[in-house]
């Protein structure tokens, strides 16, 4: 298997502690990635990067950034060869500096005009994968729940494929997640509520707006535990044993086509464009970082806002939690309805993953699995879990 040869190549049993080296070899070799991935779009701009996302990149700013990222790999490179035993996430990620400069760095000329039509978004996954982590990373690697889940926890590659297959396709995925909520509007968009809501203050219409998406999502979202074939697709995001920024993005297509439209679409009846994209970046932020592995919980803020601990208990397979939590900003919906669970005593969960159910491994087995008709034997295993 792929990701265990990885894993004993790049891995070892030294400490992995501040100062031995782990840290920065392992940005070493991240930054390697990300700066080589970056000069190929520089080289092949009109079929690597998506036309979509071309007109808001301050071409300056982007090689200075590309620019960045080739010289924190060499430096990071070098702290980790130096101070770590084994020396390969360090020579990685100096190596592929290296490649990316002579490639040509930052500063590839762009001599063809760039014109829409089909590409694929590697510019959009380099730059969210860059993103996201500098966000997340640094909370999970200073306070963790589970402090010695490592970065080379079981799964991890499946979960960058994950991630990969909705960033890549952005023109699918942005077309089958947007299309349904846009074309509907244009049918059934109601201007006087559209006008009364856009007359009440900024802050406000964003509550109301995520509570008006929460609800749609918990609706949805306990259809999907309870509803047996739509389970099966659903599955896949509670499959991960273990949780950090990005094994939220486990999910299968058709859950997150069906979920952001049921959200997005009644949002389109009430709410001004501006406060549905303004969602939209909230729900990005927050979505993911309910599934850091981050340990600090502001207590007095729980019944109010939804923190990791609480989506934590969502992806445990502790029978007691099974099919709670369901919503994924506001904890009182579930209160309302419910489904609330949240030990009092400030504990996280010791399993994730599924209750007596397993799912083939691998990214394309696990896409194809709620299409397959049920075996006999699969049939027996309890349907649902939270
Ligand atoms: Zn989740
Ligand atoms: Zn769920």
């Amino acid at each position: 298997m792929l990701e265990q040869r990885i894993n004993e190549l790049f891995g070892d049993d030294d400490p992995s502690g501040f100062g031995t080296g782990w840290w920065s070899g392992i940005l070493a070799s991240f930054f390697g990635v990300l700066a080589l991935g970056a000069v190929v779009c520089l080289h092949f701009p009109q079929v690597l990067t998506s036309p979509e996302l071309r007109s808001y990149y301050p071409m300056p700013v982007m090689r200075l950034l590309i620019q960045g990222v080739i010289v924190a790999a060499l430096v990071f490179g070098v702290a980790s060869a130096l101070l770590r035993r084994k020396k390969i996430l360090g020579l990685t990620g100096m190596l592929l500096a290296l490649l990316a400069t002579l490639l040509g760095g930052s500063s590839v000329p762009i001599n063809e005009s760039l014109h829409a039509g089909p590409a694929i978004g590697l510019d959009w996954f380099l730059l969210d994968m860059l993103l996201m982590t500098l966000i997340f990373s640094p909370i999970e690697v200073l306070w963790p729940a589970y402090p010695r889940q490592s970065v080379f926890r079981s799964e991890w590659l499946l979960d960058i494929g994950y991630f990969l297959s909705t960033h890549l396709p952005i023109q699918i995925t942005s077309f089958l997640i947007l299309l349904p909520a846009t074309q509907l509007s244009a049918y059934f968009g109601i201007p006087a509520v559209l006008a009364a809501v856009g007359s009440l203050p900024w802050l406000v219409q964003v509550l109301l707006a995520i509570a008006v998406a929460d609800l749609c999502e918990y609706a949805i979202h306990r259809l999907f535990h309870t509803v047996p074939w739509l389970w099966r697709f659903h599955a896949i995001h509670h499959s991960s044993q273990a949780l950090d920024w990005i094994a939220g993005s486990r999910s299968h297509i058709v859950d997150d086509v069906v979920v952001r439209a049921f959200m997005l679409v009644p949002m389109m009846f009430i709410f001004p464009h501006d406060i549905i994209v303004a969602y939209l970046f909230f729900v990005t932020i927050h979505a993911t970082w309910c599934h850091c592995n981050f340990g600090p919980t502001v207590r007095w803020l729980e019944p109010w806002l939804i923190q990791p601990r609480y989506h934590h208990w969502h992806h445990t397979s502790e029978k007691a939690a099974l099919d709670k939590n369901y919503a994924i900003h506001f904890p009182w919906i579930d209160k309302l309805f419910g489904t609330h669970y949240l030990p009092a005593d400030g504990s996280w969960p010791h399993t994730y993953g599924l209750y007596k159910e397993k799912l083939p491994a691998g990214f394309w087995a696990q896409t194809f699995y709620p299409f397959q008709r049920r075996k006999a034997k699969a049939a027996v295993a309890t349907g649902t879990q939270a």
